[in-house]
């Protein structure tokens, strides 16, 4: 049965294929069953096929639909996690213990343990810190806390020297259960890691977090927004491209990406900057050929830019890029 938000949703696609062009696995395959067009119809129509399973979950086929079509709640409807993606979410709700996962997946010789090493070379265990009368709130996101901890060392260190006080509040904003369909899930998730909030201000460090929070109503700001706020800039000192995560983008966040860096002389140009990265979330680990596919034309897109670096202010896609031998930094590792 189709949910009532997804079906206004579907009523309200004119099937003009104006968002096929922006869709990564359509670019990709060429296949009306894996674009945004097609996966609408095959939910409409109940159908069974692979374009469901294919999807990324970037949205942005959001962006390009003219008839705004709130694309996500219609996959979100017709998508359920099996049971080893349900591990996999309540993992992620608790750095520590996908630290541990992380660590032990990591020993094997499985498929599904190369395919992690191929993206994941630096697990640690997450950041922990909890300053008396804390003014100031840190969310790193499940994968930043726990693959990207130096980044989140820095940023902190660089906020306590600039006066604040710092209370770090690890866990997973249930971005990752709403692309699996999982949305209770994800908003139990989302609730446990704001609990304490209140009217605390805080910042997020993965841009794609920040922007799921955000439309979920939690006041939250993203790194590079409060950088501006604060007067920040920082300085890449070579040629750079930036690179704008998909639901940041759709929220208009990458505006602030731009506007955190101060050498724009070094800015390189590059053709469609929130291309997908490739990683989709935990895409990557289910759909190895598409996601390769992805990744191998952002690199291709990165490199045609002349940049030496390239700016990734979201977790999985830094992962995704690196994967394909980019050299890739936050704006938290340019902060001193
Ligand atoms: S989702 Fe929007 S852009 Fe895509 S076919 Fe439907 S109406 Fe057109
Ligand atoms: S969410 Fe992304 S991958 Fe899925 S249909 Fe829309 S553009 Fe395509």
């Amino acid at each position: 049965m189709i949910e009532s938000n997804a079906e206004g949703e579907i009523n309200k696609c004119v099937h003009c294929g104006f968002c096929l062009e922006s869709c990564p696995t359509y670019v990709i395959t060429r296949s009306e069953v894996h674009s945004p067009r097609g996966r609408i119809m095959e939910v409409k129509l109940n159908l069974k096929s692979d374009g469901i399973d294919t999807c990324m979950y970037c949205r942005r086929c959001e962006i390009a639909c003219p008839s705004g079509v709130i694309y996500s709640r219609i996959i979100t409807s017709a998508r359920k996690p099996d049971v080893f993606k349900k591990i996999m979410l309540k993992t992620l709700e608790k750095p520590k213990l996908l630290y541990v996962a992380t660590k032990g997946i990591m020993k094997g010789n499985g498929e599904f343990s190369l395919r992690i090493r191929e993206f994941i070379k630096q697990v640690n265990l997450p950041l922990e810190i909890n300053e008396k009368n804390a003014n100031l709130y840190v969310i790193p996101g499940c994968i930043m806390s726990t693959y990207f901890r130096d980044t989140v060392k820095n940023v902190v260190s660089f906020l306590q020297k600039s006066g604040f006080r710092i209370k770090i509040i690890n866990g997973c904003c249930g971005l990752a259960h709403y692309s699996e369909g999982e949305v209770k899930g994800g908003d139990i998730s989302l609730n446990e890691l704001v609990k304490d909030l209140r009217e605390k201000e805080a910042i997020c460090l993965s841009s794609n977090c920040t922007a799921h929070m955000r439309e979920r109503g939690i006041k939250v700001m993203d790194l590079s927004e409060f950088l501006i706020k604060t007067g920040t800039k920082v300085n890449v000192g070579e040629p750079f491209v930036v690179h704008y995560p998909c639901h940041a983008h759709l929220d208009g966040l990458s505006i602030y990406l731009e506007d955190a860096i101060k050498d724009k002389e070094n800015e390189m140009e590059m053709e469609d900057p929130s291309f997908e990265c490739g990683a989709g979330g935990a895409f990557f680990l289910f759909n190895k050929e598409i996601s390769d596919s992805v990744i191998e034309e952002k690199n291709r897109k990165v490199r045609a830019s002349k940049a030496k670096v390239v700016i990734s202010t979201n977790p999985s896609c830094s992962l995704a890029l690196r994967k394909s031998g980019l050299r890739v930094v936050h704006l938290g590792d340019l902060l001193h």
